[in-house]
């Protein structure tokens, strides 16, 4: 745990060997960045909330980043403790957020569709359920633009910063330069607590993480808050800026270098083998899969889904 200002705090567990990250602006009206899976809150929120003497009835918002289940996942516990509480996501991720058939199609089923090698998942899981938590609904569907005041003339800005997932969110706070970027930006991998990269970054879409990328540097954060990633800040946060625009071009070319040969087939396991192979990073097929499909679709190179196969989840 660690009180990075006055009134901004970083609530930190390790998942899995990686950091998670909530973050709470503690203004008259509180705001949390994130409800990690679902046994987050009760394991590692409220005894924070406990420790600083923070009522947990008091929080007034809850900025959901993105549609993934460690960042939605303990909404449903947060709801329960802080019935008031206003739940916020951004529109084309609110649906993935509040219904777990959503997320599964529209996050993970997608990709197999497409022939990914990703593996089957099934909401009714016991072990899918421990970690998404209840299905709980977003009280407030954001465009990006909305300002929050939390007090005190302490306001913050909701920003749209897709790329990672289409509807990712980021929380600028101007008065103290600080964004709260989830997982709207990855570096050049995610790192264990050791600081040994354990995960490629992965982005549903190139141009739209690039785009988030350029609107992060004109924002010009002193300090970034994200979700998997120790505090950035100094001059950390335009080396960290620079690895996530080196490793979208270091894919670009990997991927191009690989389509420029006699083509490859099947085209799938080749940009596969060759991301993993080029960037030498650990990771799920998950990561890759998504990663691959990017680049793929970046340079004209789509994978018709199934007959019958929704046209709005092949986004
Ligand atoms: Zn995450």
């Amino acid at each position: 745990m660690t009180q990075i200002g006055p009134q901004i705090h970083r609530i930190e567990s390790v998942f899995d060997g990686r950091w998670l990250a909530s973050y709470l602006l503690a203004g008259r009206r509180p705001l949390l960045v994130d409800s990690g899976f679902a046994v987050t809150p009760e394991t590692v929120i409220w005894p924070y909330l406990g420790q600083i003497g923070v009522p947990v009835d008091r929080l007034r918002w809850l900025v959901v980043t993105h549609a993934s289940g460690d960042h939605f996942g303990g909404n449903g516990a947060i709801k329960q403790s802080a019935p008031r509480i206003t739940v916020i996501a951004h529109a084309a991720d609110a649906a993935s957020i509040a219904q777990h058939t959503t997320f599964v199609a529209e996050h993970i089923d997608f990709l197999r569709a497409e022939g990914y090698p990703v593996p089957a998942i099934s909401v009714a899981d016991p072990g899918f359920r421990a970690l998404h938590g209840a299905e709980t609904s977003v009280d407030w569907v954001v465009q990006g633009g909305e300002s929050l005041d939390l007090g005190e003339g302490w306001e913050v800005t909701l920003v749209h910063a897709p790329g990672h997932t289409p509807g990712h969110l980021v929380v600028w706070d101007p008065r103290h330069r600080v964004l709260f970027a989830g997982d709207a930006l990855m570096g050049d991998g995610i790192p264990d607590v050791d600081g040994h990269l354990v995960m490629p970054p992965h982005y549903f879409d190139v141009e739209a993480y690039r785009r988030t990328l350029q609107t992060v540097r004109a924002l010009s954060p002193q300090l970034i808050l994200a979700t998997h990633y120790p505090p950035i800040m100094g001059d950390g946060v335009e080396r960290f800026l620079e690895a996530s625009t080196a490793f979208v071009a270091r894919c670009e070319e990997i991927v191009a270098d690989l389509l420029a040969q006699p083509q490859p087939q099947p085209i799938i396991a080749a940009t596969l083998v060759a991301l993993r192979r080029a960037l030498g990073i650990p990771g799920a097929d998950y990561q890759y899969s998504l990663l691959a499909r990017a680049h793929l679709r970046n340079q004209g190179v789509t994978m018709p889904p199934p007959p019958g196969w929704p046209a709005a989840l092949s986004r």
